[in-house]
């Protein structure tokens, strides 16, 4: 489904309002929030429409399609967020042209992402990607090992290591997606309080952005919500 200029500025609006509204209930300033528009599937020119009612983020999937777009979009300074799944054979591409990374799972990806990064470029932004609910097709590493790989990316040259991701699938008790978000959140404390210095965690999605930010959330990843379903 495609939509139109109007559609989106009314979409946009009640995102923003939505995010607003979340992060003053929790006594959240709601600027600490970065809304990263998820674009995968969507075409470049509204990735310019967003663009130019201030949307600063976007967030791609596929390193092919994403590619494209980019290219058409080259004249825009925008921030491109990697939030897909990394093949190993795609790390040169990501590498090269996104500055944030938020699917990490795995040391050799990491690895593979410092030696690539182009030494022009600042340090890549990455996300370790947390599986808080065992699923059989999901990535993310579970919190058992995560202050070990935690540890071993911190130490990559090339790679700077911003914070925590979760991809958890929609509940339909509030209180119990809260939860996921809330252990997101106390995982990353507890990095924290072993001498790391993270300040990110990103999580929400369009359905579920308002208690990710109530649970502390600093970047929401929302797609359908502003650009339509897929
Ligand atoms: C597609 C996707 C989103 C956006 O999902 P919506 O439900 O459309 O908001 C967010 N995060 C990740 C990792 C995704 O793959």
């Amino acid at each position: 489904m495609l939509i139109g200029p109007q559609n989106l500025v009314s979409r946009l609006t009640e995102v923003r309002s939505r995010i607003k509204r979340a992060a003053e209930a929790h006594r959240r300033d709601p600027a600490a929030i970065t809304l990263i528009a998820v674009s995968k599937t969507k075409p470049a020119a509204l990735i310019r429409q967003a663009a130019a009612l201030g949307v600063t983020d976007f967030g791609e999937n596929y390193v092919q399609e994403a590619a494209e777009k980019m290219d058409a979009l080259r004249d825009l300074q925008l921030t491109w967020h990697f939030i897909g799944a990394i093949q190993s054979n795609k790390t040169r591409v990501i590498a090269e042209s996104y500055s944030w990374v938020h699917g990490i799972d795995r040391l050799k990806t990491a690895q593979r992402l410092s030696e690539q990064r182009p030494f022009h470029s600042p340090p890549l932004n990455v996300c370790i990607q947390v599986e808080l609910v065992p699923e059989q097709t999901k990535a993310g590493v579970c919190p058992e090992t995560l202050p070990e790989l935690a540890a071993q990316i911190h130490l990559l040259p090339r790679l700077r290591l911003r914070g925590l991701m979760c991809l958890p699938p929609a509940m339909h008790d509030a209180r119990v997606q809260s939860g996921v978000f809330e252990r997101l959140a106390g995982l990353l404390a507890q990095l924290n309080s072993q001498g790391l210095k993270l300040d990110t965690l990103s999580m929400g999605m369009s359905e579920d952005f308002e208690l990710a930010i109530g649970a502390g959330a600093t970047m929401v990843r929302v797609g359908s919500a502003l650009f339509g379903a897929r």
